[in-house]
């Protein structure tokens, strides 16, 4: 049987390299983009040699031992804590909104009152997301949220999704609770790093195997496939069908990049403007790699609507509306046979890297066993 991945992202890689590697069958990876990764592409600047995400800041954190050893197969890695800025009346605080964030915040009378208020209400190394903290009697308790959100979660979120935090899904202004901590980093997960080489590498690894074929600007063309070949999607499953039920709508970004005559340009390598300005973040990239060199590369994030043809997608918008549309295209995959959905635009998830690659991982065993 011939097997034909759609996608040299994350997703396409590990499914292809699976299927290379374990049923030793050949494989046929098609990308349309002259570049491997997909959106966690990164490339070398050629004037300052550091490594660029090319679609914006990529940590990579997992607390499954399954994805990280896989991973660690096909790179060594560069410890990275995740510990970034948000600007709040003009000044770079920490974030997640912590009590360090608290003390940078308020006067000490006051910043000892509200860290008090929180311990004793929810306990220390607790997390919170702020739509729920926002529910509450309690007059310091309200305080604490009003600010929180007005500074860091109603303008980043206007400008993100082009909606308030309360007309998103939950889960997703949840990926940044408060944190009662002095735990600086955005992640707690048990493994955070950055592949030492650039995730471009990593995925290049990931590919180069004796039993696959990579062609890169190359469209899939449904019309031309064999009946009997097996094909791995990780396209958008709408665009597969030909959009006949209507397109699953997403967040675009795109990206303004410029290379500064400073040695560093911020002090972390994401701050966040949740109040000022028109992008919602600015990525500085030598920081990923601890790279050294003389002048700096930062990129700021514009958000848009996804609009077929003008930009890329990025973010699926998780609704009931979205979620009754990709059931019925979740529903059409269902009846054929050979062809599976996968990776961020294949399920229609905002998938992390990790969940990315235990997804792939764990649809290769269902269809081995
Ligand atoms: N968010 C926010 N302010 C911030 C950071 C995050 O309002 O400073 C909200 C926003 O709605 C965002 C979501 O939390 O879309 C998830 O943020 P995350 O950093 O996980 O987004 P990603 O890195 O996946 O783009």
């Amino acid at each position: 049987m011939e097997n034909i991945v759609v996608g040299a992202g994350l997703s396409g890689a590990v499914i292809a390299n699976s299927i290379a590697e374990k049923l030793n069958e050949k494989v046929l990876v098609i990308d349309k983009r002259d570049f491997v990764g997909g959106n966690i592409n990164d490339y070398v600047d050629e004037q300052t040699h550091i490594h660029v995400h090319r679609f914006g800041p990529h940590i990579f954190h997992t607390n499954s031992d399954r994805v990280w050893e896989y991973l660690s197969k096909f790179t060594d890695w560069h410890d990275f804590s995740f510990e970034p800025k948000v600007v709040i009346k003009g000044k770079k605080v920490t974030l997640p909104f912590n009590l360090n964030t608290i003390k940078e915040c308020f006067e000490p009378e006051l910043a000892q009152k509200y860290t008090k208020k929180l311990v004793d209400t929810y306990g220390m190394e607790t997390k919170i997301p702020i739509l729920e903290l926002k529910n509450t009697d309690d007059e310091d308790l309200k305080f604490i949220a009003d600010f929180v959100y007005k500074y860091v979660f109603e303008g980043y979120t206007v400008k993100q999704w082009g909606l308030k935090p309360e007309e998103i899904d939950k889960s997703i202004t949840a990926r940044v609770p408060v944190f009662i901590s002095y735990d600086n980093r955005y992640f707690q997960d048990k493994y955070q790093a950055i592949p030492k080489e650039g995730y471009s590498s990593m995925v290049k690894n990931i590919l180069n195997h004796k039993n696959i074929e990579v062609r890169l600007n190359t469209e899939f063309k449904k019309a031309e496939l064999d009946s009997d070949t097996r094909l791995f999607y990780t396209g958008p499953i709408d665009e597969y069908f030909d959009y006949k039920y209507g397109q699953l709508p997403y967040r675009s970004v795109t990206f303004g990049i410029e290379t500064k005559d400073v040695e560093f340009y911020q002090p972390a390598a994401m701050v966040n403007y949740p109040c000022d300005n028109d992008f919602t973040r600015i990525t500085e990239h030598k920081h990923f790699l601890g790279e050294k060199s003389e002048k700096t590369v930062i990129s700021k994030e514009y958000s848009h609507q996804f609009e077929l043809g003008k930009n890329e997608r990025f973010y699926p918008i998780s609704n009931n509306e979205s979620a009754a549309l990709y059931q019925k295209y979740s529903d059409e995959a269902k009846k054929l046979k050979n062809v599976y959905f996968y990776g961020r635009l294949g399920a229609y998830k905002y998938y992390n890297m990790d969940q990315a690659v235990l997804a792939a991982l764990e649809l290769f065993d269902s269809i081995n066993t």
